[in-house]
Protein backbone atom coordinates (compact mmCIF):
# COMPACT_ATOMS: atom_id res chain seq x y z
CA UNK A 1 0.00 0.00 0.00
CA UNK A 2 3.07 2.27 0.78
CA UNK A 3 4.39 1.24 -2.66
CA UNK A 4 1.07 2.16 -4.14
CA UNK A 5 0.91 5.59 -2.41
CA UNK A 6 3.96 6.87 -3.87
CA UNK A 7 3.36 5.72 -6.97
CA UNK A 8 0.49 8.08 -6.99
CA UNK A 9 2.75 11.32 -6.46
CA UNK A 10 5.18 9.73 -8.41
CA UNK A 11 5.91 11.86 -12.32
CA UNK A 12 4.38 9.45 -14.83
CA UNK A 13 7.69 9.44 -16.85
CA UNK A 14 11.47 10.53 -14.86
CA UNK A 15 14.79 10.47 -16.62
CA UNK A 16 17.12 10.81 -13.96
CA UNK A 17 20.83 11.48 -14.68
CA UNK A 18 20.57 9.63 -18.08
CA UNK A 19 23.46 9.65 -20.68
CA UNK A 20 24.29 7.77 -23.77
CA UNK A 21 27.15 7.58 -25.91
CA UNK A 22 27.88 6.68 -29.43
CA UNK A 23 31.66 5.06 -31.09
CA UNK A 24 32.79 7.15 -27.97
CA UNK A 25 31.10 10.71 -28.30
CA UNK A 26 28.32 12.06 -25.94
CA UNK A 27 24.91 11.99 -27.47
CA UNK A 28 22.92 12.30 -24.39
CA UNK A 29 24.82 13.91 -21.32
CA UNK A 30 22.74 13.60 -18.07
CA UNK A 31 19.33 14.20 -18.74
CA UNK A 32 16.92 14.59 -15.92
CA UNK A 33 13.57 15.23 -16.94
CA UNK A 34 9.81 14.62 -15.60
CA UNK A 35 6.68 14.49 -17.05
CA UNK A 36 3.27 14.53 -15.29
CA UNK A 37 -0.15 13.61 -16.31
CA UNK A 38 -1.77 15.27 -18.80
CA UNK A 39 1.57 17.43 -19.81
CA UNK A 40 2.91 17.55 -22.83
CA UNK A 41 6.69 18.08 -22.66
CA UNK A 42 8.50 19.30 -25.31
CA UNK A 43 12.13 18.04 -26.26
CA UNK A 44 13.64 21.33 -28.56
CA UNK A 45 16.78 21.80 -30.08
CA UNK A 46 18.56 22.43 -33.12
CA UNK A 47 19.68 18.78 -35.07
CA UNK A 48 21.53 15.78 -33.54
CA UNK A 49 21.22 17.97 -30.03
CA UNK A 50 20.38 14.28 -28.74
CA UNK A 51 16.08 14.72 -28.78
CA UNK A 52 15.77 11.30 -30.28
CA UNK A 53 18.15 9.56 -28.54
CA UNK A 54 16.09 10.83 -24.97
CA UNK A 55 12.92 10.11 -26.24
CA UNK A 56 14.02 6.47 -27.83
CA UNK A 57 16.07 5.80 -23.95
CA UNK A 58 12.37 6.44 -22.71
CA UNK A 59 10.53 4.32 -24.55
CA UNK A 60 13.62 1.85 -24.32
CA UNK A 61 14.14 1.61 -27.80
CA UNK A 62 17.75 2.42 -26.97
CA UNK A 63 19.47 2.09 -23.86
CA UNK A 64 21.40 4.46 -21.48
CA UNK A 65 25.02 3.61 -20.54
CA UNK A 66 24.41 5.59 -16.96
CA UNK A 67 20.84 7.01 -15.37
CA UNK A 68 17.47 5.76 -14.71
CA UNK A 69 14.17 5.57 -16.68
CA UNK A 70 10.94 5.91 -14.62
CA UNK A 71 7.33 5.11 -15.10
CA UNK A 72 5.05 5.93 -12.43
CA UNK A 73 7.58 5.41 -10.04
CA UNK A 74 9.13 2.32 -10.81
CA UNK A 75 12.30 1.68 -12.54
CA UNK A 76 11.99 0.40 -16.14
CA UNK A 77 15.77 0.45 -17.00
CA UNK A 78 18.54 0.90 -14.65
CA UNK A 79 21.49 -0.91 -14.02
CA UNK A 80 19.94 -3.63 -13.01
CA UNK A 81 17.23 -4.38 -15.43
CA UNK A 82 15.99 -2.74 -19.06
CA UNK A 83 12.35 -3.17 -19.69
CA UNK A 84 11.88 -3.38 -23.50
CA UNK A 85 9.29 -1.31 -25.31
CA UNK A 86 6.52 -3.48 -24.93
CA UNK A 87 6.92 -3.99 -21.69
CA UNK A 88 6.58 0.00 -20.37
CA UNK A 89 3.15 1.39 -21.29
CA UNK A 90 4.55 3.90 -23.67
CA UNK A 91 2.96 4.80 -27.03
CA UNK A 92 5.30 5.69 -29.79
CA UNK A 93 4.51 7.78 -32.94
CA UNK A 94 7.70 8.06 -34.35
CA UNK A 95 8.82 9.26 -37.94
CA UNK A 96 9.08 5.77 -39.13
CA UNK A 97 6.61 3.80 -37.48
CA UNK A 98 4.40 3.78 -40.29
CA UNK A 99 1.29 2.49 -40.47
CA UNK A 100 1.26 -1.49 -42.01
CA UNK A 101 0.48 -0.76 -45.32
CA UNK A 102 -1.04 -4.50 -45.89
CA UNK A 103 -3.19 -4.20 -42.93
CA UNK A 104 -6.70 -2.14 -42.70
CA UNK A 105 -7.06 0.45 -40.09
CA UNK A 106 -8.84 -1.44 -37.77
CA UNK A 107 -6.08 -4.28 -37.67
CA UNK A 108 -3.31 -1.30 -37.39
CA UNK A 109 -5.53 -0.14 -34.44
CA UNK A 110 -5.57 -3.37 -33.03
CA UNK A 111 -1.98 -4.16 -33.00
CA UNK A 112 -1.21 -3.58 -29.71
CA UNK A 113 -4.08 -5.24 -28.38
CA UNK A 114 -3.37 -8.70 -29.16
CA UNK A 115 -3.74 -11.05 -26.29
CA UNK A 116 -7.33 -9.34 -25.64
CA UNK A 117 -10.41 -11.23 -26.46
CA UNK A 118 -11.66 -10.79 -30.01
CA UNK A 119 -14.71 -8.68 -28.77
CA UNK A 120 -12.77 -6.58 -26.69
CA UNK A 121 -10.38 -5.80 -29.17
CA UNK A 122 -13.08 -4.92 -31.74
CA UNK A 123 -14.61 -2.27 -29.19
CA UNK A 124 -11.57 -0.92 -27.96
CA UNK A 125 -10.52 -0.32 -31.93
CA UNK A 126 -14.35 1.32 -32.82
CA UNK A 127 -14.25 3.52 -29.88
CA UNK A 128 -10.66 5.20 -30.38
CA UNK A 129 -11.36 5.13 -34.27
CA UNK A 130 -14.42 7.63 -33.05
CA UNK A 131 -12.08 9.79 -30.60
CA UNK A 132 -9.81 10.51 -33.62
CA UNK A 133 -12.94 11.15 -35.60
CA UNK A 134 -12.38 8.25 -37.92
CA UNK A 135 -16.21 6.16 -37.40
CA UNK A 136 -16.71 3.85 -40.30
CA UNK A 137 -12.78 3.84 -41.92
CA UNK A 138 -12.03 0.54 -39.95
CA UNK A 139 -11.80 -1.65 -43.14
CA UNK A 140 -10.14 1.20 -45.09
CA UNK A 141 -6.42 0.31 -46.16
CA UNK A 142 -3.91 3.72 -45.50
CA UNK A 143 -3.08 4.20 -48.77
CA UNK A 144 -6.72 5.19 -48.93
CA UNK A 145 -6.54 7.60 -46.52
CA UNK A 146 -4.58 10.98 -46.30
CA UNK A 147 -2.15 12.63 -44.67
CA UNK A 148 -4.06 13.43 -42.17
CA UNK A 149 -5.88 10.51 -41.80
CA UNK A 150 -3.47 8.31 -41.52
CA UNK A 151 -1.67 10.49 -39.04
CA UNK A 152 -5.03 10.22 -37.12
CA UNK A 153 -5.03 6.21 -37.20
CA UNK A 154 -1.40 6.36 -36.03
CA UNK A 155 -2.56 8.42 -32.79
CA UNK A 156 -5.47 5.62 -32.24
CA UNK A 157 -2.79 2.94 -32.62
CA UNK A 158 -0.69 4.27 -30.25
CA UNK A 159 -3.57 5.59 -27.47
CA UNK A 160 -5.58 2.39 -28.02
CA UNK A 161 -3.46 0.36 -25.24
CA UNK A 162 -3.88 3.35 -23.32
CA UNK A 163 -0.53 3.78 -22.31
CA UNK A 164 0.77 5.58 -18.97
CA UNK A 165 3.41 7.99 -21.27
CA UNK A 166 3.25 8.84 -24.95
CA UNK A 167 6.63 9.07 -26.33
CA UNK A 168 6.31 11.67 -29.96
CA UNK A 169 9.38 12.19 -32.43
CA UNK A 170 8.45 14.52 -34.50
CA UNK A 171 4.92 13.21 -35.47
CA UNK A 172 3.66 15.46 -38.04
CA UNK A 173 7.07 16.38 -40.01
CA UNK A 174 5.50 14.09 -42.78
CA UNK A 175 2.58 16.72 -43.26
CA UNK A 176 1.87 20.08 -45.39
CA UNK A 177 1.58 22.99 -43.38
CA UNK A 178 -1.60 23.56 -43.33
CA UNK A 179 -2.71 20.28 -42.55
CA UNK A 180 0.21 19.95 -40.07
CA UNK A 181 -1.59 22.82 -37.53
CA UNK A 182 -5.10 21.02 -38.11
CA UNK A 183 -3.07 17.67 -36.91
CA UNK A 184 -1.79 19.14 -34.63
CA UNK A 185 -4.70 20.56 -32.85
CA UNK A 186 -6.68 17.92 -32.86
CA UNK A 187 -3.81 15.92 -31.81
CA UNK A 188 -3.12 17.88 -28.64
CA UNK A 189 -7.02 18.20 -27.87
CA UNK A 190 -7.20 14.25 -28.05
CA UNK A 191 -4.11 13.80 -25.87
CA UNK A 192 -5.54 16.14 -23.32
CA UNK A 193 -9.07 14.38 -23.20
CA UNK A 194 -7.02 11.01 -22.43
CA UNK A 195 -4.88 12.87 -19.94
CA UNK A 196 -2.05 10.75 -21.05
CA UNK A 197 1.59 12.46 -20.67
CA UNK A 198 3.45 13.27 -23.33
CA UNK A 199 7.22 13.46 -24.42
CA UNK A 200 7.58 14.62 -27.88
CA UNK A 201 10.80 15.49 -30.08
CA UNK A 202 10.47 18.67 -31.99
CA UNK A 203 13.40 20.66 -33.98
CA UNK A 204 10.79 23.81 -34.66
CA UNK A 205 10.40 26.12 -31.52
CA UNK A 206 6.58 26.93 -33.25
CA UNK A 207 5.26 23.52 -33.00
CA UNK A 208 7.20 23.44 -29.06
CA UNK A 209 5.14 26.80 -28.39
CA UNK A 210 2.21 25.51 -29.61
CA UNK A 211 2.21 22.37 -28.02
CA UNK A 212 3.98 21.80 -24.92
CA UNK A 213 3.11 22.46 -21.29
CA UNK A 214 7.06 23.04 -20.82
CA UNK A 215 9.75 23.05 -23.10
CA UNK A 216 13.29 21.17 -22.43
CA UNK A 217 15.40 23.36 -24.23
CA UNK A 218 18.55 20.58 -25.59
CA UNK A 219 22.08 21.70 -26.64
CA UNK A 220 25.03 19.43 -27.06
CA UNK A 221 23.57 16.90 -25.40
CA UNK A 222 22.61 18.12 -22.74
CA UNK A 223 19.11 20.51 -21.34
CA UNK A 224 20.30 23.61 -20.91
CA UNK A 225 16.88 25.20 -19.84
CA UNK A 226 13.18 23.85 -18.42
CA UNK A 227 9.95 26.26 -18.72
CA UNK A 228 6.97 26.98 -19.68
CA UNK A 229 6.70 28.40 -23.55
CA UNK A 230 6.57 31.99 -22.49
CA UNK A 231 9.40 31.40 -19.81
CA UNK A 232 12.05 30.35 -22.28
CA UNK A 233 11.20 32.95 -24.81
CA UNK A 234 10.85 35.88 -22.97
CA UNK A 235 13.38 34.44 -20.28
CA UNK A 236 15.76 32.97 -21.81
CA UNK A 237 19.55 31.27 -19.91
CA UNK A 238 21.63 32.54 -22.88
CA UNK A 239 22.25 34.22 -26.00
CA UNK A 240 21.89 31.01 -27.67
CA UNK A 241 18.42 29.99 -26.22
CA UNK A 242 17.19 33.38 -27.48
CA UNK A 243 18.28 32.70 -30.95
CA UNK A 244 16.91 29.38 -31.38
CA UNK A 245 13.37 31.30 -31.05
CA UNK A 246 14.02 34.51 -33.24
CA UNK A 247 16.08 36.67 -35.28
CA UNK A 248 18.19 38.54 -32.45
CA UNK A 249 19.89 42.19 -32.18
CA UNK A 250 23.02 42.13 -30.64
CA UNK A 251 23.57 45.39 -28.98
CA UNK A 252 27.45 46.11 -27.24
CA UNK A 253 27.14 48.09 -24.04
CA UNK A 254 30.20 48.89 -21.66
CA UNK A 255 29.11 48.78 -17.84
CA UNK A 256 29.97 51.87 -16.12
CA UNK A 257 29.04 52.42 -12.50
CA UNK A 258 26.53 49.39 -12.03
CA UNK A 259 24.47 50.17 -15.54
CA UNK A 260 25.48 49.45 -18.83
CA UNK A 261 26.21 52.30 -21.38
CA UNK A 262 24.89 51.43 -25.10
CA UNK A 263 23.26 53.98 -27.72
CA UNK A 264 20.10 53.32 -26.46
CA UNK A 265 20.79 54.60 -22.97
CA UNK A 266 21.42 53.22 -19.97
CA UNK A 267 20.94 49.48 -18.51
CA UNK A 268 20.85 48.62 -15.00
CA UNK A 269 23.49 46.02 -14.15
CA UNK A 270 24.04 45.26 -10.73
CA UNK A 271 25.83 41.98 -11.50
CA UNK A 272 28.68 43.11 -13.59
CA UNK A 273 31.76 44.70 -12.70
CA UNK A 274 33.23 48.28 -14.44
CA UNK A 275 34.37 47.98 -17.90
CA UNK A 276 32.70 44.55 -18.73
CA UNK A 277 31.49 44.15 -22.52
CA UNK A 278 27.35 43.18 -22.38
CA UNK A 279 25.58 42.06 -25.15
CA UNK A 280 22.08 43.72 -24.49
CA UNK A 281 19.73 41.40 -27.02
CA UNK A 282 16.46 42.36 -28.75
CA UNK A 283 13.90 40.52 -30.80
CA UNK A 284 12.80 42.57 -33.87
CA UNK A 285 9.88 42.84 -32.58
CA UNK A 286 10.69 44.28 -29.71
CA UNK A 287 12.36 47.39 -31.49
CA UNK A 288 10.16 50.21 -31.67
CA UNK A 289 10.57 52.15 -35.01
CA UNK A 290 9.40 55.41 -35.92
CA UNK A 291 10.16 58.04 -39.06
CA UNK A 292 12.24 60.87 -38.73
CA UNK A 293 9.92 63.56 -39.50
CA UNK A 294 12.13 66.45 -38.11
CA UNK A 295 14.66 68.24 -40.52
CA UNK A 296 16.81 69.15 -37.12
CA UNK A 297 16.65 65.57 -36.55
CA UNK A 298 15.20 66.10 -32.64
CA UNK A 299 14.41 63.17 -31.25
CA UNK A 300 10.80 61.73 -30.80
CA UNK A 301 9.38 61.85 -27.25
CA UNK A 302 9.64 58.24 -25.48
CA UNK A 303 8.46 56.76 -21.87
CA UNK A 304 11.69 55.72 -19.89
CA UNK A 305 10.29 51.95 -20.52
CA UNK A 306 11.57 52.61 -23.82
CA UNK A 307 14.88 53.91 -23.07
CA UNK A 308 16.76 56.43 -25.53
CA UNK A 309 16.26 56.57 -29.83
CA UNK A 310 19.07 56.14 -31.29
CA UNK A 311 19.13 57.23 -35.42
CA UNK A 312 19.73 55.10 -38.28
CA UNK A 313 18.65 54.99 -41.76
CA UNK A 314 16.40 52.30 -43.65
CA UNK A 315 18.30 49.46 -45.58
CA UNK A 316 15.38 47.65 -46.77
CA UNK A 317 11.64 46.86 -46.18
CA UNK A 318 9.90 43.75 -47.30
CA UNK A 319 5.92 42.83 -46.26
CA UNK A 320 5.67 39.45 -45.13
CA UNK A 321 1.74 38.95 -44.24
CA UNK A 322 1.15 39.29 -40.85
CA UNK A 323 4.31 42.24 -40.50
CA UNK A 324 7.09 44.14 -42.02
CA UNK A 325 10.45 43.67 -41.46
CA UNK A 326 12.79 47.14 -41.47
CA UNK A 327 16.63 47.01 -41.54
CA UNK A 328 18.54 50.02 -40.20
CA UNK A 329 21.67 50.67 -40.21
CA UNK A 330 22.95 52.58 -37.52
CA UNK A 331 24.05 55.69 -37.55
CA UNK A 332 26.58 55.14 -34.59
CA UNK A 333 28.52 52.29 -35.81
CA UNK A 334 26.79 51.44 -39.02
CA UNK A 335 25.56 48.09 -37.46
CA UNK A 336 22.33 46.94 -39.02
CA UNK A 337 19.06 46.06 -36.66
CA UNK A 338 16.19 44.01 -37.52
CA UNK A 339 12.78 45.28 -36.51
CA UNK A 340 9.31 43.93 -37.40
CA UNK A 341 6.06 45.87 -36.76
CA UNK A 342 2.49 44.15 -36.78
CA UNK A 343 1.07 45.93 -40.22
CA UNK A 344 2.17 47.14 -43.38
CA UNK A 345 4.87 49.45 -43.86
CA UNK A 346 7.51 49.68 -46.51
CA UNK A 347 9.65 53.11 -46.21
CA UNK A 348 12.00 53.74 -48.44
CA UNK A 349 15.53 52.61 -48.18
CA UNK A 350 17.61 56.14 -46.70
CA UNK A 351 14.55 56.59 -44.83
CA UNK A 352 15.42 57.86 -41.49
CA UNK A 353 14.32 56.37 -38.64
CA UNK A 354 14.40 56.73 -34.87
CA UNK A 355 14.94 53.28 -33.02
CA UNK A 356 14.18 52.56 -29.67
CA UNK A 357 14.55 49.58 -27.20
CA UNK A 358 11.47 47.88 -25.11
CA UNK A 359 13.74 47.41 -22.41
CA UNK A 360 11.92 45.50 -20.21
CA UNK A 361 11.56 42.76 -23.03
CA UNK A 362 15.71 42.64 -23.82
CA UNK A 363 17.98 40.79 -22.54
CA UNK A 364 21.45 41.28 -21.05
CA UNK A 365 24.17 38.87 -21.15
CA UNK A 366 27.93 39.08 -20.72
CA UNK A 367 30.41 38.81 -23.63
CA UNK A 368 31.92 35.49 -23.39
CA UNK A 369 35.15 35.54 -21.02
CA UNK A 370 33.39 38.15 -18.53
CA UNK A 371 32.30 36.57 -15.26
CA UNK A 372 29.06 37.75 -13.34
CA UNK A 373 29.99 39.13 -9.89
CA UNK A 374 27.89 37.84 -7.30
P1 LIG B 1 17.62 15.21 -35.21
O1 LIG B 1 16.66 16.34 -34.94
O2 LIG B 1 18.49 15.47 -36.40
O3 LIG B 1 16.97 13.85 -35.23
P2 LIG B 1 18.45 14.80 -32.50
O4 LIG B 1 18.54 15.99 -31.64
O5 LIG B 1 17.26 13.96 -32.38
O6 LIG B 1 18.66 15.21 -34.00
P3 LIG B 1 19.94 12.41 -32.00
O7 LIG B 1 19.29 11.69 -33.13
O8 LIG B 1 19.55 12.05 -30.64
O9 LIG B 1 19.76 13.96 -32.19
O10 LIG B 1 21.51 12.25 -32.17
C1 LIG B 1 22.44 12.79 -31.25
C2 LIG B 1 23.83 12.40 -31.71
O11 LIG B 1 24.02 11.01 -31.58
C3 LIG B 1 24.11 12.71 -33.16
O12 LIG B 1 25.44 13.17 -33.27
C4 LIG B 1 23.92 11.41 -33.85
O13 LIG B 1 24.71 11.34 -35.00
C5 LIG B 1 24.36 10.42 -32.80
N1 LIG B 1 23.66 9.12 -32.92
C6 LIG B 1 22.34 8.93 -32.71
N2 LIG B 1 22.02 7.64 -32.86
C7 LIG B 1 23.16 6.98 -33.18
C8 LIG B 1 23.50 5.62 -33.44
N3 LIG B 1 22.58 4.65 -33.39
N4 LIG B 1 24.79 5.32 -33.73
C9 LIG B 1 25.71 6.30 -33.75
N5 LIG B 1 25.47 7.60 -33.51
C10 LIG B 1 24.21 7.96 -33.21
Amino acid sequence: AAQAAANDTAPRLALEAVSRAFDGTAAVREVSLTVEAGEVVCLLGPSGCGKSTSLRIAAGVERQDAGRVLIDGQPVSDDRGHAPPEGRSVGLMFQDYALFPHLTVAENVAFGLRGRRARDRQAVVADYLLRVGLKGYGEKYPHQLSGGEQQRVALARALAPRPRVMLMDEPFSGLDTRLRDEVREETLSILKREGTAVLMVTHEPDEAMRMADRIALMREGRIVQVGAPYHVYNYPVDRKAAAFFSDLNIIHGVVRDRQTDTPFGLFLTPKMRDQADVEIIARPQHIKIVEDAGEGGTRPLVTPADGMPAHGRVLRARFTGAQSLIEVTMDHDGSVLKVTVPYAWLPEPGTPVWLSLRRDRCFLFPCVNQRVVE
